[in-house]
């Protein structure tokens, strides 16, 4: 159980540090007399406006619960910690003439990431009362207006072209020269002025944020058993984060499915995301409950609420004792058959983690934490340590390593320098994502094909190809693979007499679709069913506004695993599902049932997994799957899956 946590840095008087340009506490909690500027100049997108348009802070002291979307198991009980208040650290930087290139297009990315933050905004001011929607729409217009071809911007670009400033150094020089323009202007209005200073700072500290905070976001400040909060969190962040530190995460923003919240699982972090309004609603020093298995929040619990808290926590922690023994029993069902469950690893601290789990192997390996939080790419031998590390850590079970999968909301700003001059495009989930950058790029692919192939004499391990939607990518990524294979044996490296297999991701409905052809390509299948519901679906797995949608569950999906299972069964070719759908132990009887043999999941979920197969019986499976199959209605599929019992061979 995470334990109560001492007060915060914000202490419990209430009084944060404060901002870079000397913003009191008091701006950002929306009580200043100058007006709109100081709304949305607070670092927090105008909440503080929306709380005070809500009710006047009403709420403020008062104990609120908040539903969101459950993500990570357990409950934790501490103070927040609002990661918005933290200033972006953006010391002063000269580049090199080499650099200006990747300077402006660190620029440009942070400049179309404001703007898609910015427009998202307008798109929630329809929540808000008439009045706040009539006094924040102009605002918000005039922040998109200044990050279109703005004198901000125009001048940023000229500063790191003519005095070699890094982008964020370019940006807050530009933004103090046009406001103290403003501010010594002949106007009798003052406070418009200051005003307009303010919109101009605003969308600088917004462009520092994006250039500097993912990727090299620290959490090191955050007080030990603190809940942190945060408006949204990348992918990348919650890479940095330290389980035994925090005790729990809660979001605004992200979906059950994104990469955020599968690397939050991985952690084992009680995680709530996907709560609306939760940034309004906190003030500093507050305590709160969170409940990652309900996915609630209790902010300024009573006495009731903590007692509640407390009692869930307990049982939690008596449920996993429980499920911990089953660590050592196999996973085989009341009829004898097998089933291979491994685990998912996105970093390799999650290794002791795994072993505890009793997981057979890792069935997926996301190679994308190499690439993260840190500047330029990692070279054949940061790979090959890497992965050393996670075959010698798994006894040789078996470790199937996915080559770089960058893109859609993978996306890693420190990567993008690495890769320049590709970009995913405007819509980067369809872009040049997963292999299609990798062909493009294969030096990227040849680092990793390589120190795959060195650890490969430790160990058994498998070669996964990101996104592929044709044979042809296959066929590509195999020519490179025997070039390597070659080079490496020219290098001297003993390679065993058995390569590496080299199998494909069928996470798009087109590769499920042509899953036929390109079985015929491939060693082996990896259904990745996040992306292939999230494509499908044509919902984003990170996007909080549309998770009501996203239903692995949907007869759409679902056929599209019995199509790809088929395809790799029919050719006796091995086949897994490694999307959050092998998971969830209610979703086990209908998988097995369409003939999946090898689920990999993360971690924490293979004891109730491991659980559900061994009150299983095959043919009652297969049963339930021609049951559900012959549905067409997502709620119909939903309510029997739910309504499955084993044993009795009916749902
Ligand atoms: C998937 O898409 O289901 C998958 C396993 O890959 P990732 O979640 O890393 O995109
Ligand atoms: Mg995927």
């Amino acid at each position: 159980m995470k334990t109560e946590a001492p007060p915060g840095p914000r202490g419990a008087d209430g009084k944060s540090a404060e901002t870079r340009d000397g913003k009191s506490a008091g701006a950002r909690d929306g009580k200043s007399a100058e007006g709109r500027e100081d709304r949305l100049a607070d670092g927090r997108d105008g909440k503080s406006a929306k709380a005070e348009a809500r009710g006047k802070g009403a709420r403020r002291g008062r104990e609120l619960t908040i539903k969101g979307i459950p993500i990570s198991p357990g409950v934790a009980i501490g103070t927040v910690y609002d990661t918005a208040e933290a200033p972006a650290a953006a010391p002063r930087r000269n580049i090199t003439a080499g650099q200006v290139e990747a300077e402006r297009a660190r620029l440009n990315a942070a400049i179309a990431a404001s703007r898609k933050q910015v427009s998202k905004l307008k798109a929630r001011l329809a929540i808000l009362p008439e009045e706040a929607q009539e006094e924040l729409e102009p605002l918000l217009d005039a922040y998109s207006m200044m990050l279109g071809e703005s004198r901000l911007i125009r001048g940023a670009r000229k500063r790191i072209d003519a005095e070699l400033l890094s982008a964020e150094t370019a940006v807050d020089d530009e933004a103090d020269a046009i406001a103290n323009a403003i501010l010594q202007a002949r106007d009798d209005d003052k406070a418009g002025l200051r005003r307009r200073a303010g919109e101009v700072h605003e969308i600088a500290r917004r462009l520092t944020r994006n250039l500097t905070e993912s990727g090299f976001r620290s959490f090191k400040d955050v007080p030990e058993g603190s809940i942190l909060i945060a408006e949204e969190l990348t992918p990348a962040d919650a890479a940095l984060l330290d389980p035994s530190r925090i005790a729990g995460v809660a979001a605004e923003e992200g979906g059950a499915d994104g990469h955020t919240a599968i690397m939050l699982r991985a952690l084992g972090i009680p995680s709530v995301l996907g709560l609306p309004g939760l940034a309004n609603a906190l003030s500093r020093g507050d305590q709160a409950v969170l409940d990652g298995g309900a996915g609630t929040i209790v902010l300024r619990p009573g006495p009731e609420a903590l007692a509640a808290g407390r009692e869930a926590s307990v049982a939690y922690a008596k449920e996993r004792t429980r499920l911990g023994k089953l660590r050592r029993l196999p996973a085989i069902t009341t009829d004898g058959e097998e089933m291979e469950l491994q685990a998912n690893l996105e970093i390799p601290a999650e290794l002791p983690l795994i072993a505890q789990a009793g997981a057979q192997g890792v069935g997926l390996v996301r190679t994308e934490f190499l690439f993260m939080n840190r500047q330029g790419l990692p070279d054949e031998e940061a790979h090959y340590e890497a992965y050393r590390q996670i075959v010698e850590g798994t006894d040789g079970a078996g470790v199937t390593i996915r080559v770089l999968d960058w893109g859609g909301e993978k996306d890693m700003e420190a990567l993008a320098e690495g890769i320049e001059p590709f970009h995913a495009g405007p819509n980067p989930a369809l872009g040049l994502r997963g292999i299609r950058m990798l062909l493009r790029r294969p030096e990227l692919l040849e680092v990793q094909f390589a120190a795959i192939l060195r650890v490969a004499a430790l160990g058994k391990v498998r070669i996964l190809l990101p996104m592929v939607t044709i044979p042809e990518e296959v066929s590509k990524a195999r020519e490179i693979y025997d070039r390597v294979v070659k080079r490496v044996r020219r290098r001297g490296v003993t390679l065993p007499e058995k390569l590496p297999p080299l199998g494909v991701m069928i996470e798009t409905p087109g590769a499920a679709l042509a899953a036929d052809a390109i079985a015929l390509e491939a060693d082996f299948f990896a259904i990745g069913t996040n992306d292939l519901a999230m494509y499908t679906l044509a919902v984003d797995r990170a996007e909080v506004e549309v998770s009501h949608l996203y239903d692995p569950l949907h007869p759409a999906v679902l056929r599209l695993i019995q199509f790809a299972t088929e395809a790799a069964l029919r050719l006796r070719m091995p086949v897994s599902v490694c999307g959050e759908m092998a998971g969830n132990p209610r979703l086990v009887p209908l998988l097995m049932g369409l003939g999946l043999r090898s689920l990999s999941m993360n971690a924490s979920a293979i004891p109730r997994v491991k659980q559900m197969v061994r009150a299983l019986n095959v043919d009652d499976c297969a049963r339930f799957a021609r049951r559900v199959m012959e549905q067409s209605d997502p709620l119909r599929i939903q309510e029997l899956v739910m309504n499955f019992v084993p044993g009795e061979g009916k749902g």
